[in-house]
């Protein structure tokens, strides 16, 4: 039996969703992707366990989760893309200063959570519009925070569909990134924060997205910030080296770099993914043509 009809009849008996020829555009920020042979939407933990039990080990699989740091080919996918639902989303507090997330919850759910609970320390999560599974996986952050300093400890599942309980303090952390197998899906996480009273922890959100805003596009489709500040070569931002590097116009056919921020690349005109592409790897060779340094992608390309 082929590897769709073995996906068919798994479907057929499950309660989620698998959906064949799954268009990817409307999945990410960018709006930008091709076909994928299938896309599973598990309704439960045993389902995704299940699955993975049958088809870990022999289907290419990605896991996405709010499709804010990925820039997808339009190339056929021929794996299956994982989605978790809202049962992967629920919040509930462990103690007075301790929470634990579904990995598909939005980071900014989280922060309104811990704010009406009077716990401080999620502020930073208003400003990043991914979801806990994403944020664990890049260790995002912004103002000076980021995902490692709250973190407790993390569930997972393997691609055998064995479920791990992952300690935060055996996991390294780097900036935007962690030494955890690629292959492991976040199920939830647990995290902590400190006493604190709601309207300060409100007045603090307030002021972070009031920053965010004046210095970053939000409404639009991006996927954040393209390339990571080169923090082992130089004390300048990557921002800093694009502007001296390259003329802020360049466009490669919808490709476009944001107006207000130029290490936020839009796709301001139905891009396709050679578009978006070929914009980043111009930049790249420019900014490394001007002043020597290699910058490296934080956006993940999905093949
Ligand atoms: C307008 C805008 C502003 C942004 N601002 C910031 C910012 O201030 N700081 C910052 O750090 N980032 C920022 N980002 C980038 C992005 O929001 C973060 O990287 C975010 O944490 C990604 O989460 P996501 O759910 O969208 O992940 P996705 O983009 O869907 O996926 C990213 C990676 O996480 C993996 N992943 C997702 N869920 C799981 C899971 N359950 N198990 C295992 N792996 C998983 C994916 O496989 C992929 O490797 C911004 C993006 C945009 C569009």
């Amino acid at each position: 039996m082929n590897e769709v009809n073995e996906l068919k009849i798994f479907s057929e008996n499950i309660k989620g969703k698998i959906i064949f020829d799954y268009d990817l555009k409307k999945t990410n920020w960018f709006n930008i992707g091709g076909i994928a042979k299938a896309y599973f939407k598990p309704e439960s933990l045993s389902e995704l366990i299940a699955f993975l039990k049958k088809f870990g080990s022999k289907e290419k699989i990605f896991v996405l989760g709010a499709g804010s740091n990925v820039l997808i080919e339009d190339n056929y996918f021929k794996g299956v893309i994982i989605k978790l639902g809202k049962n992967f989303s629920n919040i509930s507090l462990l103690t007075e200063t301790t929470l634990v997330a579904g990995s598909a919850t939005i980071d900014k759910k989280l922060s309104e959570f811990a704010c009406k609970n009077n716990i401080g320390g999620f502020e930073f999560l208003s400003c990043i519009p991914g979801t806990i599974g994403g944020g664990l996986r890049m260790n995002s952050g912004c103002f000076h925070k980021e995902f490692k300093d709250i973190l407790l400890s993390i569930q997972a599942v393997d691609k055998d569909g064995k479920i791990l309980t992952i300690p935060s303090s055996k996991i390294k952390f780097t900036y935007r990134g962690n030494d955890l197998s690629k292959d492991i899906i976040f199920l939830s996480a647990s995290f902590k924060g400190k006493f604190e009273d709601k309207q300060i922890i409100q007045n603090n959100i307030n002021s972070l997205k009031v920053k965010k805003d004046q210095s970053q596009p939000t409404k639009i489709k991006t996927g954040g910030s393209t390339f990571k500040n080169p923090k082992d070569q130089t004390n300048e931002k990557v921002w800093e080296l694009i502007k001296k590097s390259v003329s802020l116009d360049t466009k490669f056919g919808g490709a476009e770099i944001s107006k207000k921020h130029c290490n936020f690349f839009v796709n301001k005109n139905n891009a396709t993914f050679t578009d978006m592409k070929n914009l980043i790897d111009f930049v790249k060779q420019s900014v490394k043509s001007k002043t020597g340094i290699d910058i490296e992608t934080e956006i993940e390309i999905v093949k």
